[in-house]
């Protein structure tokens, strides 16, 4: 995002964006700041205008500004946009959901209309801005079968080979919801998180630190997971690295 949107961005929005610029390693926010091209924009100010509003109503009626929620991350991943909040309140994801299946179908470099295009990786692109970079379009996505989680034997087996998925005691079940299709893709996946987790928990981290994972599912045709993001953030960067290479590799990106 350029100095200027960026710049219209926080000055729209500056209790949801307050953490900008602190350098805290356990927010890329306050780090990096807004992690996506400037098409997305118009999505951005939007979505931020909208939160920002709730957040100024709830400081004037007394709540204490460091309890509010704030911006985490905010970055573009497998072509679409993706907003973390801390202590989101429930609502928000549908807003936020809302505006990632906007920002599918809107290019990331100039906001005119775009799809899915291959290059180094997956963005979404207008034609005119893929053909002056060289990225070529991408099969449609298929819709997403609808998703039904696992029956409950196969989800006992693979949680119970897995125990660290749910070891932490705070972590309640995760939800798995993937067509059978994708499930060895899924099982690779986990594998090596729990592999990674597993080197964590020798080298003497306590498992009420370990990620809480909340759910797999497919999204966009793409494999995704959600883990809290408090609990991924506070993860060693090794092994952020790791998880994030585990579901591109799933995803087939
Ligand atoms: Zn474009």
């Amino acid at each position: 995002m350029n100095e200027e949107h960026t710049r219209t961005l926080l000055d729209a929005a500056p209790l949801l964006y307050r953490r900008y610029g602190k350098g805290k390693p356990d927010n890329p926010f306050s780090c990096w700041g807004f992690l996506c091209g400037d098409g997305w924009f118009d999505l951005l100010m939007r979505l931020s205008a909208r939160m920002e509003a709730e957040l100024q109503t709830a400081l004037a009626s007394g709540r204490r500004k460091q309890d509010l929620p704030q911006v985490s991350e905010i970055k573009e991943k497998f072509g679409l946009l993706r907003f973390y909040v801390n202590r989101q309140p429930v609502h928000w994801g549908d807003w936020i959901e809302e505006v990632k299946r906007e920002s599918e179908k809107t290019c990331e470099l100039c906001g005119r209309p775009g799809r899915l295009h291959l290059g180094i990786g997956v963005k979404t692109l207008c034609e005119a801005c893929a053909k002056h970079d060289g990225w070529q379009p991408a099969e449609t996505r298929r819709p997403d079968a609808v998703s039904t989680n696992l029956s409950g034997e196969a989800y006992n087996v693979f949680v119970n080979t897995r125990p660290l998925l749910l070891l932490n005691p705070r972590s309640p079940a995760v939800e798995i919801a993937v067509p059978p299709e994708y499930l060895p893709a899924v099982e690779c996946m986990v594998d090596r998180m729990v592999a990674a987790l597993k080197q964590l928990v020798e080298a003497g981290q306590s498992v009420d630190e370990l990620p809480i994972f909340r759910r797999i599912w497919l999204d966009h045709g793409y494999l995704n997971i959600e883990i809290e993001p408090d609990s991924f953030l506070n993860l060693p960067q090794e092994t952020q690295d790791e998880f994030d290479a585990a579901l591109a590799d799933a995803s087939g990106v």
